[in-house]
């Protein structure tokens, strides 16, 4: 298609009024429900962002099209609807491929709008010229170029369909120069419905008789709950069904807060024992990949049983088949188990030999952990560092977590007391996330405290965030947990420089990057200076950062089994 045809498909002769391709793009997604824009300006995006504002959007300039398409995923993963990132052309669309892919392996909706080079110019070497759409097709639920202004009401609607409807996922718009500049006719415009939250669908009652009587059935019962039941916001629904049940419980890391990490019932603090025991496991939307061991041996039983909720068909039966399938939303599903056993009353018994088995373990791994939490020495160990962390967090606080042991350590310690209120590294592993969530978290709840536990190695991908989160004022306080390295470096640099490849910088002071931005920077070595600092750090305005130094060869208890095993 010509500039001509680009620019005809939409605008007429008669003289009436008329608006951007750029303008209409801004108003459908706001009538669609996208609140927030993440994004970084240039060609040809720049006067869109400026539409997306005048629409009522948020926009929020960012540093890096990385950071900004992770956040439009965690802000979309919030909110239960997609939300924005805008990006140029180019270099720029293929820096926010990273987010794409974040968000399709963690299964959280987004939109990704892909400035282009004018269709008038493809394929003779235009400015950032990209075949985008094909960039971004293997890693979206949907991927399409717009090719025609007036048709841009469609496309909108058919993305924000796909990002949340079934399994949630990111969707990839691309916007050629000649579109976003074409003049459309707003009274032939036809906009498109708004599409209504998604469906909620039950299962077949007989499907939940079957797996009460699994369930009854069982000697070591087990629920897993996973994200899929935050994103499903079926917080209450599946409290309800642990109350009622009375059954053991562990959550994945983003499964966590669903049900509260404090609640008696939870048996997160004996994880390996649990998963390697249990007879009978309630998997409540979460896959059973490689962080949670694929549900195979030596991890779990090889006779266990699964009962599956899943909202996606094809998932069930992935890699261990299951014996009862719950095909559909989470909150409808654990609903219809609640409301049977409303009229069956039915409890997991009090006495029990696995309820004993798991309560032992969990009192030994909390003698270790008091033990590693009462070291003063220094440099100080992961468990000082983030029992600290902890004991400071605001209570109703969103937590994000990056890095290797800072991550997985601080799964056990930092506590989530509602649903998705962590935001960590995910089904991706994607280290680098920290910042942009931080900054999405921060923006989607006005005033909120948001916290992010960071190991120096992922603060490092996105720490010129900190200009963002200045400029917006957001109070964010960023906590790095400082080990010299990517999974600990050394003290020293070697005289020649040859430093293993894990090695950062020693002593880098990461918080003077506060500093810089007029921002509030704090550098602890002491244990015992780490509670006050801490508690300042969360207190004001604006973000912060505490650089907390720990060994560089601090570590994890020791565990049967490899986190990654
Ligand atoms: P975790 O990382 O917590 O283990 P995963 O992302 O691996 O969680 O799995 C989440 C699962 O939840 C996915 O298989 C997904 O299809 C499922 N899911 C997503 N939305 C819903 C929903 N509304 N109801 C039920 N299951 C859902």
């Amino acid at each position: 298609m010509t500039t001509e045809t680009a620019q005809s498909a939409g605008a007429t002769s008669t003289g009436a009024s008329t608006i951007t391709g750029a303008r209409l793009l801004a108003r459908c997604l706001k009538q669609q429900g996208v609140d927030f824009i993440f994004g970084v300006v240039g060609f040809p995006i720049t006067d869109f962002a400026v539409d997306a504002q005048r629409e009522g959007i948020r926009y929020i300039g960012m540093r890096n099209e990385q950071a900004a398409s992770y956040a439009a995923q965690a802000a979309g993963y919030l909110t239960g609807r997609p939300q924005g990132c805008a990006v140029v052309s180019g270099p720029g669309v293929i820096h926010a491929l990273a987010g794409l892919a974040n968000a399709k392996s963690n299964l959280w909706p987004m939109i990704l709008i892909g400035g282009a080079s004018a269709i008038a110019q493809n394929g003779m070497g235009a400015f950032q010229e990209e075949n985008q759409v094909l960039a971004a097709y293997p890693l979206s639920k949907y991927a399409h170029a717009i090719e025609r202004a007036d048709r841009i009401p469609y496309y909108v609607e058919q993305a924000v369909r796909a990002t949340i409807y079934g399994r949630p996922g990111p969707a990839y718009l691309d916007l050629p120069d000649d579109v976003f500049t074409a003049e459309v006719d707003e009274s032939a415009i036809r906009y498109a419905p708004v599409v209504p939250d998604p469906p909620r669908s039950a299962a077949p009652a007989e499907n939940i008789e079957a797996a009460l009587k699994t369930l009854k059935s069982a000697e070591n019962p087990l629920v897993i709950v996973g994200k899929g039941m935050a994103w499903a916001r079926a917080e209450d629904e599946v409290r309800d069904f642990i109350e009622r049940t009375q059954l053991p419980f562990l959550a994945t890391p983003m499964g966590k807060g669903v049900v509260p990490d404090e609640h008696p019932l939870s048996v997160g603090a004996a994880r390996t024992l649990a998963l390697q025991q249990a007879d009978v496991i309630v998997l409540l939307g979460a896959r059973l990949n490689w962080i949670l061991h694929f549900g195979l041996e030596p991890r779990y039983r090889k006779d266990v049983r699964v009962i599956q909720l899943d909202i996606a068909a094809e998932e069930i039966g992935t890699n261990v088949p299951a014996e009862v399938a719950l095909v559909g939303d989470g909150k409808a599903i654990v609903g219809q188990l609640n409301a049977a056993l409303e009229q069956a009353p039915w409890q997991y018994p009090v006495e029990t030999t696995w309820r004993s088995q798991l309560q032992q373990k969990i009192d030994a791994n909390a003698l270790v952990s008091a033990e590693l939490t009462a070291d003063r020495s220094t440099p100080m160990n992961y468990y000082v560092a983030l029992q600290a962390v902890q004991d400071a967090m605001p209570r109703d606080t969103i937590i994000v977590s990056e890095g290797a042991s800072t991550m997985d350590i601080g799964r056990t310690i930092l506590m989530n007391h509602s649903a998705r209120t962590r935001l960590d590294a995910g089904s991706y592993g994607t280290m680098g996330v920290g910042m942009g969530f931080a900054i999405a978290a921060s923006v989607v709840n006005p005033g909120m405290r948001i916290v992010a536990v960071e190991g120096d190695a992922a603060f490092g991908f996105s720490g010129m965030e900190l200009e963002t989160m200045a400029r917006y004022n957001l109070p964010i306080t960023t906590v790095i947990i400082n080990n010299n390295g990517i999974g600990g470096g050394l003290t020293e640099l070697p005289k020649n420089r040859q430093s293993p490849p894990s090695v950062l910088l020693p002593g880098a002071r990461y918080e003077k990057i506060a500093e810089a931005f007029g921002a509030r920077g704090y550098y602890v070595t002491e244990p015992d200076d780490l509670p006050g600092v801490l508690a300042e750090a969360n207190s004001g305005e604006g973000p912060t950062i505490v650089n907390v130094a720990i060994a560089t060869q601090a570590r994890r208890k020791p565990q049967q089994f490899g986190w990654h095993t």
